[in-house]
């Protein structure tokens, strides 16, 4: 596997192959995890190269205290990467990715003042840079994104879109533990206390899934069962426990629709801010 952490370095390394063979990205931001080494996998197979970024982007951290406590252990990581045959590591520097301040701003409307942007100031613009500037440095055929960030993938989708970015935008499924907690690089911050309680987040959404497709439960009951759920165990802070359309985000509520839904959670457990989702397929 090739290392880069610089951008010239790597687009020399790159630029032989662009005419002629397709270049998967899979963008991560390091502490890898069978999640992340899906998406390669997917790459691998759908490409002739495959390029990873590690980058903890400090534009998409309103939370100081997470940026810093955010797990950086790149040794282990290139490891990984090698053992499942990544092509290249892109992994730069602040100064490299940053040289000037940003002050541009990305806005994506509704879609960025939703669930996650609710909680979290700015991140979605954050995210849009990094990823923007990534596109451009890299011009990959294809990108991977987890659906375990449901928003992330409409956003990246929207600013492809929207900007006419020359890439294809590929959604994987979400990888989990066996106990079913959705893999996260945020997991390794859990104690062992903690991470006994974290599958308790899937189940939640796993109940309310089941009362939506077998009880014949409200989106509203459906969702208290899930928040009273989560609550009694008294060692989770919820954030949002939604149900939402998968087009826009926006709350749903009629059940009668044919329509692809999503419930959508988010949680502080201890100080750790952890997020899961579920995709339902309602029949009409
Ligand atoms: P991150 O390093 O957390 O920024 O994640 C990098 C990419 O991996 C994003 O597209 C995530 O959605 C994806 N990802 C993270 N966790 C999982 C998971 N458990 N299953 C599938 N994809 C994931």
């Amino acid at each position: 596997m090739h290392i880069f952490k610089t951008i010239e370095e790597l687009q020399t390394y790159l630029k032989p192959y662009r005419a002629e063979k397709t270049i998967g990205f899979v963008p991560t931001m390091g502490a890898l995890h069978e999640g992340h080494l899906s998406l390669i996998h997917t790459s691998r197979q759908e490409n002739y190269m495959t390029v990873c970024s590690i980058y903890v982007n400090p534009t998409q951290f309103d939370n100081k205290n997470d940026f810093d406590k955010y797990p950086r252990i790149v040794d282990e990581d290139i490891e990984l990467l090698r053992s499942v045959g990544c092509d290249v590591l892109f992994a730069p520097s602040d100064a490299e990715m940053y040289p000037q301040l940003v002050e541009s701003r990305i806005s994506f409307g509704k879609l960025e003042n939703v669930l996650e942007g609710r909680f979290r100031q700015s991140h979605f613009n954050g995210v849009g840079i990094v990823v923007s500037k990534l596109f451009h440095i890299i011009k990959p055929d294809k990108a991977y994104f987890g659906q375990k960030d449901l928003q992330q993938c409409l956003i990246v989708e929207r600013l492809v879109r929207d900007f006419s970015f020359d890439v294809k935008i590929i959604r994987s499924a979400t990888v989990r533990e066996e106990d079913g907690l959705a893999m996260s690089s945020r997991n390794r911050r859990l104690s062992a206390i903690e991470r006994q309680f974290a599958p308790k987040i899937y189940e939640a959404l796993l109940l309310a899934k089941d009362m939506l497709l077998n009880h014949k439960a409200t989106v509203l009951e459906a969702q208290e069962a899930g928040i009273f759920y989560l609550n009694s165990f008294g060692v989770f802070k919820i954030d949002y426990f939604e149900v939402v359309d998968t087009i826009n985000l926006e709350p749903f509520e009629n059940l009668t629709q044919q329509k692809e839904i999503a419930i959508c959670v988010a949680v502080f457990l201890g100080n750790v801010r952890l997020i899961d989702n579920l995709l339902i397929e309602l029949s009409a």
